[in-house]
Formats: C-alpha cells, sequence, structure tokens
C-alpha cells in the first residue's frame, strides 16, 4: 500500500507517465481491486513488475466473531503465518458520550506489543514486529468488504502500541485521510498511546487534527507503575508535560483512558486525583471496568463502585463516561483471539 508520493518515485523509475499515478490510486482506495491483474487500462508489464514487489492485500482472514450486541472481531492473517485483530463497533455511544452512527473500527500496529500493560493480553507474549502501512491500511479495507459497513471513524488500539511504529503509523495516516486515499477525517481518527513521551510531542507536530487518547489508568506514580511499567520510563508529571504540548498544537480534546481495576486504582482519593489531572490539560476521561483476561489477577469493581467513581469526576466538573460492555463475549480485550490462534487453543 504505497502514498502518493511513494508510488510517484515508483512509476518515475518505470519511466510511465504521471497520470498513472492517479489511475493506480484509483483502483487500489476507490475501486478496491485486489489485484494489480484487474488494473485493466495499465501495461500488462507493469502490472507483472509491480505484483511481484507490492501486493495490494497484505492480509486474508481466518475468522469473524459477532457479539450480541453486533460488535465484530475479526481474525487476520498476515503473509508471515502471523495474525492480528481487528474490531468493528458499529455504534460506540460510550466512547463519545452520545448516540451516533459512527461505524468504529479498532486497528492494530504490531503483531504483539512489548510494553507489557499488567491488564493486556497484547503483551503476554511480547513484541513481535511492527505492522507495516500497507498491514494497517489493508484492515480497514478488508473489514470493509467482510461487513459491507463503510468504516468513518478509526480508533489505533489494537494491538500494539502505535508510536512505537511512528513511521508506519504516519504513512498509514497519510493513505487514510488523503482524498486519493480513504478520505476519513483526521477528526474522526483517535490514536491510543500508552504514554510515549518523545513521540506524543512528535505526533503534535503533525498538521493533521487527529485525536490522541491516554491509557492512563493511574493518576500517580505509584499507581500507575503497577498497572503501565511504562510509566517508570515516562512518568506521570512528563506524560503531563508532553500532553501540555499536544494542547498548545492541537484544538482537539484529550481523552483519558481509565480501566477501573478493584481494590487497584479505583478509590474514591483516585477518583479526585484524577479530577485534578483532567483538569490541568482539559481532558475528558473515559471509565472502562477491566474486562477479565485469562491468566491475570485482576477484577472489576461492582458497577456501584464504578458508578460512585464516575460521580466524583462529574462533580468535580470533567466530561466523563462510563463505557458500557462491548464484545465481552468475544474475548474483546484486546489480543486475546491471536493469542488463543498461536497457542492453538482456538
Ligand atoms: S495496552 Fe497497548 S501498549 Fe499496553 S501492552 Fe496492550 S497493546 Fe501494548
Amino acid at each position: 500500500m504505497l502514498t502518493r508520493s511513494q508510488l510517484s518515485n515508483l512509476l518515475e523509475q518505470h519511466a510511465q507517465p504521471s497520470y498513472r499515478v492517479n489511475q493506480i490510486l484509483d483502483w487500489i482506495y476507490k475501486k478496491r481491486v485486489h489485484s494489480w491483474e484487474g488494473m485493466s487500462n495499465l501495461p500488462s508489464e507493469l502490472r507483472e513488475s509491480l505484483s511481484a514487489d507490492f501486493p495490494l492485500r497484505p492480509l486474508s482472514h481466518v475468522l469473524t466473531k459477532g457479539s450480541r450486541d453486533t460488535t465484530r472481531k475479526f481474525l487476520l492473517k498476515l503473509a508471515d503465518g502471523r495474525y492480528v485483530e481487528t474490531v468493528l463497533i458499529p455504534a460506540s455511544p460510550a466512547l463519545y458520550g452520545e448516540t451516533s452512527d459512527r461505524h468504529t473500527l479498532c486497528v492494530s500496529s504490531q503483531v504483539g506489543c512489548a510494553y507489557g500493560c499488567k491488564f493486556c493480553a497484547s503483551g503476554l507474549d511480547g513484541f513481535t514486529r511492527n505492522l507495516t502501512a500497507a498491514e494497517i491500511v489493508s484492515q480497514i479495507l478488508l473489514v470493509e468488504e467482510l461487513s459491507g459497513e463503510k468504516v468513518n471513524n478509526l480508533v489505533f488500539m489494537g494491538m500494539g502500541e502505535p508510536l512505537a511504529n511512528f513511521e508506519n503509523l504516519c504513512q498509514a495516516l497519510e493513505i487514510i485521510t488523503a482524498h486519493w486515499g480513504l478520505g476519513i477525517g483526521a477528526r474522526r481518527i483517535t490514536v491510543s498511546t500508552s504514554g510515549l513521551v518523545p513521540q506524543i510531542k512528535k505526533l503534535a507536530e503533525l498538521s493533521q487534527q487527529i485525536r490522541l487518547a491516554i491509557s492512563l489508568h493511574g493518576p500517580n506514580d505509584e499507581t500507575r507503575s503497577q498497572i503501565m511499567p511504562v510509566n517508570r520510563k515516562y512518568p506521570v508529571a512528563d506524560l503531563f508535560d508532553a500532553l501540555e504540548v499536544w494542547n498548545s498544537k492541537k484544538n482537539q480534546k484529550i481523552t483519558l483512558e481509565y480501566i477501573l481495576i478493584d481494590g487497584i486504582n479505583s478509590h474514591i482519593d483516585h477518583a479526585r486525583e484524577l479530577v485534578q489531572r483532567a483538569k490541568s490539560i482539559r481532558a475528558k476521561v473515559n471509565l472502562i471496568p477491566y474486562n477479565t483476561v485469562e491468566g491475570l489477577p485482576w477484577v472489576r469493581p461492582t458497577d456501584q463502585d464504578c458508578l460512585s467513581f464516575k460521580k466524583v469526576l462529574t462533580n468535580g466538573g470533567i466530561s466523563a463516561t462510563l463505557r458500557l460492555e462491548k464484545g465481552h463475549d468475544i474475548d474483546a480485550a484486546c489480543g486475546q483471539l491471536r493469542l488463543k490462534k498461536e497457542q492453538g487453543t482456538l
């Protein structure tokens, strides 16, 4: 999957006229052909030579799991035999605090993950490799084809830490937002990170008005480090400095993601501290009751405790949502489906 400038350079090397660029972009991103052979207005030698080097579908469909509320999870196989997961959420009121017609796709950015957040199955098996830009974009193309739905909202919250795959993420974002590409508005794209401080500052320099979500899960170093090892490298104060930088460049509210884990980060004092943190960067908060992960010891608080936590935030003037459960019955915590497949238990 190529950007306009990459394709243009490539075609120059093949001594092709410049109008081929638009022809090919149109075939790939608008007409959605699966192979170079299908591009009937290109010379056959060119098709043959490009198809050897640039496969148009670098991943294939393995299985789909759908839950009662119609969230669907797709297990996709990469050319090297690895697996990634992509989740389609037809409407996501709890993510946005409103009823919407959004078709949200949650995409993966890496195979496995090196960051080892303690609530997450993706980190259980370590990091394997970055996804290419083509593999990121192809998740959208393939799911649109399989589901018949047009994806109009995108979240980088699947497997992997997107900011640890920075160059490929930026290339994918270019293709996804471009009018010659998928044409999804930057404001409908959220990149979620565990809090890589240097990359947050770098991402703030992108001209696109994408949204940023932070996996916070603890309002102070002591609590957050128990849940997210990355906090030892980038402590909360440094993270919030980087978020100030983000705010100075973008006019989108940051979202703080906060998984509520019983006895770990769900005390009312945590909620009070979270109010101060969120206020300092004018962020909204997305509360997610912990989803049980096989092999991990934590449990979710009661619904009443979750509601009480939320109440402290809203009373403190923070816009907060308590996410309705989605996909609980399809191993929707990121990485679980892929892990089962690779361990041969699926
Ligand atoms: S939550 Fe994200 S960054 Fe943390 S281990 Fe899972 S995939 Fe990696």
